[in-house]
């Protein structure tokens, strides 16, 4: 299950990510040094959020708090059921 630290990663990620999509929304407007200089904010929101994407990533990989449930090795697969394994031809005689 995912912890608090990795929420608080997504949170950042989706900021970072939505100053980018507005930094580049305002690439539509201005020109010459205006234009360079939101060109330059778009560049620095850019970097930001794949650094918050890269904040996610390891996290992910040091901590492994997304992960599944861990199998637990008692020799039955979760969700499989041995009943369900062996019914077979129950009741069809192949007439
Ligand atoms: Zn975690």
């Amino acid at each position: 299950m995912p912890c608090e630290q990795w929420s608080r990663c997504v949170v950042n990620y989706q900021r970072a990510v939505q100053t980018y999509g507005e930094a580049v929304f305002s690439l539509s407007y201005g020109t010459g040094a205006e234009l360079n200089h939101s060109w330059q904010l778009a560049e620095r929101a850019r970097k930001n959020s794949e650094a918050a994407r890269t904040a996610i990533l390891d996290h992910e990989h040091d901590h492994a708090c997304t992960l599944a449930q861990p199998y637990s090795g008692d020799g039955q697969m979760p969700g499989v059921a041995a009943e369900e394994l062996v019914l077979g031809d129950q009741g069809q005689s192949g007439g």
